[in-house]
């Protein structure tokens, strides 16, 4: 297990004079698949910014790139051309395990799958980010025991997926996403094997841990679960189509805030 330190700090950044910049920046984006004949191109040029506590949700039809862009933004996979610099560092320069350093620091994935061990307990599957950094054994726990109680399962704590439903399982998801105090939270199609009323929870979820400061980060294909960001990506043909910005979050809160 590597002990060096991630590529850049907020205190180098703030040195550098980028501490302003958004945090996420992409630039002319390609990305291709396959070689010669069989190559195909599912991201054509792709600019993105995104600001830090942002809540951006991801559209667009099936196939237009929006899998592609989270792997990139993840720092899981790097773009055939251009640029994409997370908090002011350049990730296609990093080198691959430089790039896994930033990922493990800074940035939780949430599954539409949920991806739990099974016969592992929610608390043991919550830790395990923590024990692939080699953290100990009573703080794997305590924060554990803290992060399922940010989801509200702490009473869940010793049951297996089994014995939890599908929205439970994606809160211990969640919860495992935030176990090392991530940046962003990433989530593809985090509701799409889930029930509209479940769905409608773990949208509020999202937006209770944004109102925290993390920056989320959220594919979706339904229009019910976008009204939840405050930013929503449109994507078409391995583009960005058009980007809506600022709109009114909470739109299911009772009484919502007025704009
Ligand atoms: P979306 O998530 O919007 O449905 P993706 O980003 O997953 O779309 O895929 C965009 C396009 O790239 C699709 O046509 C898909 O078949 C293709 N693609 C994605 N990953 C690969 C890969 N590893 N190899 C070849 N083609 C891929
Ligand atoms: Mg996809």
């Amino acid at each position: 297990m590597s002990t060096a330190s991630p590529p850049l700090t907020e205190a180098d950044a703030a040195r550098n004079g980028r501490a302003a910049e958004a945090l996420i920046e992409m630039e002319g984006i390609t990305k291709t698949f396959g070689q010669g004949a069989a190559a195909f191109q599912a991201l054509k040029g792709v600019d993105l910014s995104i600001d830090r506590g942002d809540f951006v949700a991801v559209m667009g039809p099936s196939g237009s790139g929006k899998s592609t862009t989270m792997n990139i933004l993840g720092c899981l996979d790097v773009p055939t051309t251009g640029r994409f610099r997370f908090r002011g560092v350049e990730v296609q320069d990093l080198a691959r395990d430089q790039r896994s350093l930033l990922r493990r620091r800074y940035l939780g994935f949430v599954f539409q799958g949920f991806n739990l061990l099974a016969r592992t307990s929610a608390l043991e599957n919550v830790e395990l980010p923590l024990l692939y950094r080699g953290e100990k054994k009573k703080q794997r726990r305590e924060a554990a025991e803290r992060s399922l109680d940010l989801v509200g399962l702490l009473p869940w704590a010793d049951h297996t997926p089994a014995e939890l439903s599908g929205g439970q399982q994606q809160r211990v998801a969640i919860a495992r996403a935030l176990v090392t105090d991530p940046d962003v939270l990433l989530a593809d199609e985090p509701t799409g094997n889930l029930d509209t009323e479940r769905s409608l929870e773990i949208m509020e979820l999202l937006t209770d841990l944004n109102k925290t400061g993390i920056t989320i980060l959220m594919v979706t294909h339904e229009e019910e679960m976008a009204q939840f960001a405050k930013t929503i990506v449109h994507f078409r043909d391995g583009l960005v189509e058009r980007i809506d910005r600022g709109l009114k979050s909470h739109v299911h809160a009772p009484g919502g805030e007025h704009a």
